[in-house]
């Protein structure tokens, strides 16, 4: 099993590199790997492929951010890139699985829509609001070497046990 890396390990601030070979048996062990790094995480949303130490521009997002009406949603998100951002922006509470145990707000994009590439390898478009919208922009953040600490207001940090 991966370890998720914390805050303070280089690759976390490095940009990630586009994926060339979608179907490459590298590229689908990385997204095998971050599914069961993130299933593992019991408060876990999503996690992108920096976290587990791999330098690649791909996120996973979990399967309790959908309702089962929402079966078919696409969970991997590979070179993703967001083509529409609303002007409406909003203070979103926010935390992160490579900065254990720190909270903050950070100002979102009420709404984001992304192209990117399914794990087959076939492109999509998907528009989001509210927690999905918040998910794109924080983990693309990601990709771009940024942690949300950079961006957050009010941090506060609480022991596990609290959770
Ligand atoms: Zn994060």
């Amino acid at each position: 099993m991966k370890e998720i890396l914390q805050i303070g390990e280089k690759i976390l601030k490095e940009k990630a590199l586009e994926v060339k070979d979608i179907l490459s048996p590298a590229i689908q062990k990385v997204i095998s790997d971050m599914k069961k790094s993130l299933a593992k995480e019991g408060d876990g949303v999503a996690i992108a492929a920096p976290q587990i130490g791999h330098p690649y521009r791909i996120f996973v997002i979990s399967d309790r951010v959908f309702d089962e009406k929402e079966a078919n949603e696409e969970r991997v998100y590979i070179n993703p890139k967001i083509i529409k951002t609303s002007k409406r922006k909003e203070m979103m509470e926010e935390g992160c699985l490579s900065v254990r145990w720190k909270y903050g707000k950070v100002e979102r994009a009420e709404k984001v829509t992304v192209e990117a590439y399914n794990e087959k390898g076939e492109k999509f478009l998907r528009g989001g609001s509210g927690l999905l919208a918040q998910i794109f922009q924080h983990e693309i953040d990601h990709l771009d070497g940024i942690l949300f600490v950079e961006k957050a207001k009010d941090l506060t940090e609480y022991e596990p046990d609290e959770e």
